[in-house]
């Protein structure tokens, strides 16, 4: 195109927009977005003031100016392609960077349009909508995004999202933690096979889900891809992924801490064990003194005497019991849940706690239940919280006086258990706070005992209340009652 032809294209373009009231009315209007006119070449022929707001430039400034001025370099062969095309009749939709008089880069959302008049194309409408602070704030999104993906990733939790029970999401840790190499192991199966025992638990927190509401921590065995068993916590949080429903699921491993505290537990066994050491050590010297009496006699010759035998054998039998308790007791053992006689349990406590009253001048007192009565438990565990509470019983009563044991059963589902003292009580002021670890009030005590009850008969579904008034104390455990068979 000649400079004589564009120049003729121009002042048609001008007169065409003085003339026409509407397209002027277009360019006085207070719009937001840039509206502006161009010659063929692209210069300025009329702009809004919306223009001047987002280009920095006056009216007359932009008037010299053509598009191309303006634009940032990266985009400028884009946009003249978009130009071209305009002026060919097509509609063009592009975003692109100018640089204003201030040099700060705005980015612009650009429609353009050619001018037609007489079949002549004569120019190029541009309407432009500052789109920087959209751009800024998709960025923050898309980097508040990355950043939520990443903290996820890394996350020292698995984490797993699943929709209809299946996994569609999951971290490196949730992969290891379920037994996948790799983290396309587990997308995919249903969380269900993870949580094979817990299938009402699990119904029940898709449900709070489907309220929008979040689980408690639930301690829970997960069987991991290769069938092996690890001890978790999850909890399960209702949220969206990919705009559809799911369930976000935060794994927490705490094999270690259950470990910890397996070591508490059995440190804390050790420490009870070596104290009844002491009154066991005094049990034992009893029938070895009474022994040697009875083989000094013999060996005399003179007060021979048949019965002899069968009282040291009675009295030898009876060391033996204590002393394998006591090293039952101490021995460190496999978590084992079975069905058990606690009142049979009870009596081996007893065994073993009596020679600790006998040295207390404390007399121990039962009341058992005419039959068995069985209870799912760690034989073990359970006589450390039966021997816990008879030995703060015992060294609660610092006058003789009589500990009273008694089974019976609360209801055809449970069992309880009470032991009652003539001790000192427990003030209130301090009620509230035994149990908590390390809380105690003697100067050789540990702290732990009660402590250590109370963890283990919330394995064991029991429950423990303490009663107290200067009389004394009563601990009443119960515990639900199991039937062998099932
Ligand atoms: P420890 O026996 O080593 O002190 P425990 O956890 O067994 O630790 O008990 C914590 C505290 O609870 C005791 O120090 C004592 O003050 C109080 N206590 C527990 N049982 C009794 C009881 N039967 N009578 C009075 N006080 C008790
Ligand atoms: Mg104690």
């Amino acid at each position: 195109m000649n400079s004589l032809n564009i120049e003729k294209k121009r002042k048609k373009l001008e007169m065409f927009i003085k003339e026409s009231l509407f397209v002027e009315q277009i360019f006085k209007d207070t719009k937001p977005e840039a509206y502006y006119a161009m010659d063929v070449e692209g210069k300025f022929v009329i702009a809004n003031r919306a223009c001047e707001l987002i280009s920095g430039y006056s009216q007359e400034e932009l008037n010299q100016f053509s598009y191309s001025d303006l634009i940032i370099e990266s985009h400028l062969q884009n946009v003249q392609t978009k130009f071209h095309y305009s002026l060919t009749g097509a509609i063009q939709q592009y975003q692109c960077t100018i640089l204003s008089k201030s040099n700060e880069r705005v980015d612009l959302e650009v429609t353009n349009s050619p001018i037609i008049v007489d079949n002549e194309i004569i120019g190029v409408y541009g309407i432009a909508k500052n789109i920087t602070y959209f751009n800024e704030q998709r960025k923050k999104l898309k980097e508040s995004e990355r950043l939520h993906r990443s903290l996820i990733e890394h996350s020292p939790d698995g984490v797993i999202i699943t929709q209809e029970q299946r996994v569609v999401f999951a971290n490196k840790k949730a992969s290891e933690l379920l037994g996948g190499n790799k983290v396309e192991d587990v997308l995919g199966k249903d969380v269900s096979t993870f949580l094979k025992r817990y299938s009402s638990m699990l119904i029940n927190n898709f449900s709070m889900a489907e309220k929008g509401l979040a689980s408690e921590l639930h301690e829970v065995k997960i069987v991991q891809l290769n069938n092996k068993e690890i001890d978790v916590e999850i909890k399960t949080i209702p949220t969206i992924f990919q705009e559809d429903h799911a369930v976000y699921f935060i794994i927490r491993d705490i094999t270690e801490r259950k470990l910890a505290h397996e070591m508490m537990i059995n440190s804390e066994k050790l420490t009870v064990a070596g104290q009844l050491a002491a009154g066991i050590a005094h049990e034992i010297r009893n029938p070895i003194t009474a022994i040697k009496g009875f083989m000094q006699l013999m060996e005399s010759g003179k007060n021979y005497k048949q019965e002899f035998f069968s009282v040291i054998s009675a009295e030898i039998n009876r060391m033996e019991i204590i002393l394998s308790e006591l090293l039952a007791l101490a021995k460190p053992q496999l978590e084992r849940y079975r069905h058990r006689d606690i009142q049979s349990i009870l009596k081996h406590v007893v065994t073993l706690t009596k020679t600790q009253a006998i040295l207390h001048n404390v007399n121990l007192k039962t009341t058992f239940h005419p039959e068995p009565v069985f209870v799912l438990c760690d034989e073990n565990k359970l006589k450390q919280v039966f021997i816990n509470f008879i030995k703060n019983a015992i060294e609660a009563m610092k006058n003789e006086g009589t500990i009273t044991l008694i089974v019976e059963k609360y209801d055809d589902s449970s069992v309880v258990v009470n032991i009652k003292d003539q001790g000192s009580g427990i003030p209130k002021k301090i009620l509230d706070r035994i149990g908590e670890p390390f809380f105690t009030t003697k100067e050789n005590g540990t702290g732990l005992g009660v402590m250590v009850s109370l963890e283990i008969m919330k394995h064991h579904n029991g429950a423990v209340t303490i009663e107290s008034d200067s009389n004394g104390t009563t601990v009443s455990i119960q515990l639900p009652i199991s039937k062998p068979e099932d």
